[in-house]
């Protein structure tokens, strides 16, 4: 199918976009990567009136590290993230390992991290890094900026909290402290499908105890789920006997057992047609298991590090 007509407007600045996004006699859409709206275009699942293409708007192409968090500007491609190293510290770490399970290198050397807050769809990998982490989401309109935690901002499949006469400028994320270790695992049916399930974690360690863990879940309800009793129930553990087996696997294996919570507590998954809810619970339990195990020993790794270059 072809998509239906529409004008086309390619603005310079941020206040023409919003300008352009403000005009309510036709319905418009902003084009970033182009990576979902194109394809929803031609399904015609989507007709907009006017497009408005933001490519030319030199300060939206801008990731910077401010104070102690790392802004992310709406043009910022997925393909940025790819080295651990562009992003300071456990973030750049946790990002480049999200980052390559999203679609292949064509569609992410053009789609963007905000396009996919902005399309919202629930198996996004960076949806789900943006609620376990705090995110904030920058927006601009008709009535000025605002800003939106990342927890009050996904509302279901495709549905924000943002106007559609707002333009995301930009995404801020937390950049994690030194003693943080992140894992980041995920599974799908075949190398370019979008994921079942997939799970992002950190663990925070202070004197060899959990102080913060934070989970979020991909494709797991019908928006980014930050895992919060799963959370809770690792708080105060022993990191050392953990990532050592030093529990029992079966009972007492805290990160099992978060998998677990996160699966029934956390997670309400929807049936597709390859994963019922029931195979997704499971899932959800083992790779939450799993992506702690990941983060730990990554935390343990960096530490052991740190104590070697004292020495
Ligand atoms: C084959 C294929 C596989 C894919 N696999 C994955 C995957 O595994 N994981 C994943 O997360 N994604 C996947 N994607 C989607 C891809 O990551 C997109 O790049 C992303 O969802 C949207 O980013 P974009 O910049 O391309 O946005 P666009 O396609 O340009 O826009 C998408 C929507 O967001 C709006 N929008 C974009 N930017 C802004 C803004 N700054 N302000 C307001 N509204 C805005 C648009 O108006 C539109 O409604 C896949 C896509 C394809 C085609």
């Amino acid at each position: 199918m072809k998509p239906a007509a529409f004008d086309y407007v390619v603005p310079r600045t941020v206040g023409d976009a919003v300008e352009a996004l403000g005009d309510t006699r036709r319905k418009a859409q902003v084009i970033a990567g182009g990576q979902s709206l194109i394809l929803e275009m031609h399904l015609q699942r989507i007709r907009p009136e006017l497009v408005v293409d933001i490519n030319r708007i030199p300060e939206l192409d801008r990731m910077i590290v401010e104070a102690d968090e790392l802004r992310v500007g709406a043009l910022i491609r997925h393909a940025a993230f790819e080295s651990a190293d562009a992003v300071p510290g456990p973030l750049g770490t946790l990002l480049s390992r999200a980052v390559v399970n999203i679609a292949h290198p064509p569609i992410r050397s053009r789609g963007t991290m905000v396009g996919s807050f902005a399309w919202a769809h629930p198996a996004s990998e960076w949806c789900a890094i943006g609620v376990a982490l705090d995110a904030t989401v920058e927006l601009i309109g008709p009535d000025g900026a605002r800003e939106i935690p990342a927890g009050d901002y996904f509302q279901g499949p495709h549905r924000t909290s943002r106007q559609p006469q707002e333009l995301i400028t930009a995404v801020r994320l937390p950049l994690l402290g030194g003693n943080t270790g992140v894992g980041f695992i995920e599974q799908r049916r075949t190398h370019f499908c979008f994921a079942q399930v997939a799970v992002a974690a950190t663990l925070t360690v202070n004197d060899g105890l959990i102080s913060e863990a934070r989970i979020g879940l991909v494709n797991s309800a019908d928006r980014p789920v930050r895992a919060h009793a799963a959370e809770r129930s690792l708080t105060g553990i022993e990191i050392g006997r953990a990532q050592t087996g030093g529990y029992r696997l079966t009972d007492d294996d805290p990160f099992a057992r978060a998998g677990r919570i996160a699966a029934h507590e956390d997670a309400a998954p929807l049936a597709e047609p390859y994963a019922d809810v029931e195979y997704k619970q499971q899932a959800i339990a083992v790779l939450v298991a799993r992506t702690l195990r990941e983060a730990a020993a990554d935390q343990q790794a960096h530490d052991a590090a740190q104590r070697g270059d004292h020495r």
